[in-house]
């Protein structure tokens, strides 16, 4: 199957309202210019510096999340031509980012990553501390909130995931109404290649697919 073919299978299949972030680590510009041609906008990239030699091919053709785990020391490019951060999961990550917006006069776009099962080695916010967490870096100029992302743990049944897709939704829905400054909760991306489905069930509006589009990634 094609790029293309596997894509159009997945539009087909996605109830509207539902954007699709092609998730592109290991990935060539050529395979993501076919991601373009098929419809896709958006380019999900984990790593800066793959994401560099993509976007100096494609440029603004797409539009760019960063969807790895972002170091402090790679905000400063990051935001010269990502569209949105959605893996903001430390204090410390947003006023880096806050900080690096000020030089280039403007205002970035951030997903607050959650760590939906509490899992200890992994980032993201738990969700206790969501709320709080929103609220403070909310505080920060040149960050706008547009939503929540969550990975969920590692599992062979998308099953197992639901409970913490669910959960997530219930915080996306508690923070909306209290229109917080500088928040606008538009965007809950969950869901994988695996799991996409069930993602959309529990209210995901937003999924990250690599494998279902480029097919399994080579070990290089
Ligand atoms: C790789 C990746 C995906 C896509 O995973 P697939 O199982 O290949 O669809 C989604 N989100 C993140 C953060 C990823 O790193």
């Amino acid at each position: 199957m094609s790029i293309k073919e596997n894509i159009e299978k997945i539009l087909k299949e996605l109830p509207s309202g539902v954007e699709l972030v092609a998730a592109a680590k290991g990935r060539t510009a050529d395979e993501i210019n076919e991601v373009l041609s098929a419809g896709v906008k958006i380019i999900g990239e984990n790593y800066l510096q793959e994401a560099e030699e993509a976007y100096e091919v494609i440029g603004n053709r797409a539009q760019w999340h960063f969807i790895g785990h972002l170091q402090s020391n790679k905000v400063k490019k990051v935001i010269t031509f990502f569209n949105m951060i959605q893996t903001v999961d430390s204090q410390g990550i947003a006023e880096a980012i806050d900080r690096a917006c000020v030089a280039y006069n403007k205002a970035m776009q951030v997903l607050v990553e959650i760590n939906s099962a509490r899992e200890p080695q992994k980032s993201g916010i738990f969700p206790t501390e969501a709320e709080a967490f929103i609220r403070r870096i909310a505080c920060l100029d040149n960050i706008r909130v547009a939503g929540l992302m969550t990975m969920g743990p590692a599992s062979e049944d998308p099953e197992d995931l639901r409970p913490y897709f669910r959960e997530t939704k219930k915080i996306f829905d508690q923070i909306k109404p209290l229109d917080l400054k500088r928040v606008n909760m538009q965007y809950l991306s969950m869901g994988m290649t695996d799991s996409y489905r069930v993602a959309i069930e529990e209210g995901a509006n937003m999924i990250r697919v690599g494998s279902k589009i480029f097919g399994e990634r080579q070990i290089r």
